[in-house]
C-alpha cells in the first residue's frame, strides 16, 4: 500500500509539515511512477568446456503475490573444474538470498537488506555445495535490478559493467584474481594459504599466480573444498542507483574480459538493442583472441518507460559534453537514505560498497530498524536455521563477535556456520575432508 511504504520517519515528518493527505497520496503515487523502469535484455554464449551457466529471472515479486512489487535477476556462473559447482549455484543462490531477507520489509528497507542477504546466501550455497562433496568451484556474479537500483554480488572474475550515456564505463564488481589483487594475496597469505606460480622441470615458473594447495588463479569462488576455505564465498557487494536516463549493464565471463578491455566491450555494441549487443560483444571477444574459454555475456538496458523505442547508450552530443557522470561515494557509516534526492549533476549515485572478506565486518551491521521487529535474527544470520532462545542461546549459538563484551548480542551463528567462519578465516582447520 502505497502511503504506509513510506516508512515511520517519512510519515511522520510530513505530518509536522502538515500537508494534507491527497497530496501525500499523490506524491507517494508519483515516486512509484518514478521507480517505473523498462529492462530489456539478451544473452549471447560461445561454449567451449561447457563450464560457463547464466541465469535470468524477471519476474521475481519482493512481495509475494504482488506484480507490482517485481524484480530482475541476472546472473553468471564461470565453473572450473566441472559443471557441478555452476549448476548448483545456478539453481540455489537466489533462493537462499531471498530466505535470508527478513518477511514484511518496505521497498526500501527490503533494497537496504539486500547486501547482507547477499553475503548470507553466498555463504549458505558455498556451505551446502561443499556438503555434498564434490569438488568443482565457480565464480559467482549476480545482479538483481529493482527499478533504477542496481545491486550486484561477486566472488572471482565475471565482471560487470556499467556504461551510462555520457559517462565513463565503470565497473561494478572486483577482480578476485590472485594475480591483480594484492590486498586478496596478502588475506590468503595471512590465512594459511600459499600464493605462487605454476613451477615448471628445471624450477621455471609460468602463469598467472595461483593459490597452494589446488593451485586456482582466484581468491575467491563458490565451491573448491580441495583447494582451502581461504578462497571464500564472501561477495563484493556494490549498489548503485541509475538517474532517469537509465544505463546498460554487461555481465560476462573471462572469456570475453579477458579478450575485451570494459571500454572497448561497451563501445563496441553501442547503439544496438540488447539481444544483438550480446551477440557483438562475444563475436568482438572470438575475433580478437579466438575460442580459448567458455565465452557469456549478458546485456541488460535499464531505460525509462517513455523511450521504449530507443535504444541506449548511443552517446547524445549534449550529455557528452555536461560529462556528468560522478560517483557520489556514501560513507560506510553514514546511515544511507536509498530515497535521497539526486543532485541533477550526478547520473549514478554510489548507495553501498564493501568488499571485506571477514564475515564478522559483513554480518554485523544489522540495520537499525530491522534489529528489533524481525524475529529471524534469533535464526543463524547464514543458514536461518531457528536457533534456541534465552539462555541456551549462548551454548548453542554465539555472537558472530567473538571478542564482543555483550555476547548475547547479535546476529548468532549456529555451530556449523561459527566453524566455516573459523576455517575462512584460518583459524581453525577446515571440518571439510576431501573423499
Ligand atoms: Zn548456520
Amino acid at each position: 500500500m502505497a502511503v504506509a511504504a513510506g516508512g515511520g520517519r517519512g510519515v511522520q515528518s510530513r505530518v509536522h509539515e502538515m500537508i494534507p493527505l491527497a497530496s501525500l497520496i499523490r506524491r507517494e503515487l508519483k515516486s512509484e511512477k518514478t521507480e517505473k523502469t523498462v529492462v530489456r535484455f539478451g544473452c549471447a554464449a560461445q561454449p567451449k568446456k561447457g563450464e560457463d551457466y547464466y541465469l535470468v529471472r524477471t519476474d521475481c515479486q519482493r512481495v509475494p503475490g504482488n506484480p507490482s512489487s517485481v524484480f530482475c535477476v541476472f546472473a553468471i556462473f564461470d565453473g572450473h573444474n566441472g559443471n557441478a559447482a555452476a549448476i548448483f549455484v545456478k539453481d540455489n543462490l537466489l533462493n537462499h538470498v531471498i530466505g535470508a531477507i527478513p518477511g514484511g520489509l518496505g521497498r526500501e528497507e527490503w533494497l537496504h537488506a539486500l547486501p547482507r542477504a547477499l553475503v548470507a546466501g553466498f555463504v549458505k550455497t558455498d556451505k551446502e555445495f561443499q556438503s555434498k562433496g564434490q569438488t568443482s568451484g565457480t565464480t559467482a556474479t549476480f545482479v538483481i535490478i529493482d527499478g533504477w537500483t542496481i545491486t550486484v554480488a561477486s566472488v572471482g572474475d565475471s565482471r560487470c559493467i556499467l556504461d551510462v550515456k555520457g559517462g565513463d564505463v565503470s565497473l561494478l564488481t572486483v577482480d578476485h584474481r590472485l594475480e591483480e589483487n594484492a590486498e586478496e594475496r596478502e588475506r590468503v597469505t595471512a590465512s594459511g594459504g600459499e600464493v605462487g606460480r605454476l613451477s615448471i622441470m628445471g624450477g621455471v615458473e609460468i602463469g598467472p599466480l595461483r593459490c597452494w594447495p589446488g593451485g586456482l588463479c582466484l581468491s575467491r569462488s563458490i565451491g573448491d573444498m580441495d583447494v582451502g576455505e581461504f578462497i571464500v564465498p564472501i561477495p563484493h557487494v556494490k549498489q548503485v542507483k541509475l538517474s532517469k536516463i537509465g544505463g546498460r549493464l554487461i555481465i560476462a565471463s573471462d572469456g570475453l574480459w579477458d579478450a575485451l578491455p570494459s571500454e572497448i566491450a561497451a563501445k563496441c555494441c553501442r547503439g544496438l538493442p540488447a539481444d544483438l549487443a550480446a551477440r557483438q560483444a562475444v563475436k568482438e571477444a572470438l575475433r580478437s583472441r579466438g575460442l580459448k574459454d567458455d565465452t557469456t555475456c549478458i546485456v541488460v538496458d535499464v531505460i525509462p518507460p517513455h523511450s521504449l523505442a530507443e535504444v541506449p547508450p548511443s552517446l547524445p552530443k549534449e550529455l557528452n559534453k555536461l560529462k556528468c557522470l560522478s560517483f557520489r561515494k556514501k560513507s560506510r557509516d553514514s546511515n544511507s537514505k536509498l530515497a535521497k534526492k539526486l543532485p541533477v549533476a550526478c547520473v549514478v549515485e554510489e548507495l553501498f560498497e564493501e568488499g571485506s572478506a571477514m564475515l564478522a565486518e559483513r554480518l554485523g551491521n544489522q540495520p537499525s530498524s530491522l534489529s528489533e521487529t524481525h524475529s529471524s535474527l534469533f535464526g543463524c544470520a547464514i543458514c536461518q536455521l531457528d536457533l534456541p532462545r534465552c539462555e541456551d542461546i549462548s551454548v548453542q549459538a554465539a555472537s558472530i563477535f567473538s571478542t564482543s563484551s555483550r555476547p548475547w548480542e547479535g546476529p548468532f551463528l549456529c555451530v556449523g556456520c561459527r566453524k566455516k567462519m573459523e576455517a575462512m578465516e584460518g583459524r581453525r582447520p577446515s571440518g571439510v575432508k576431501v573423499p
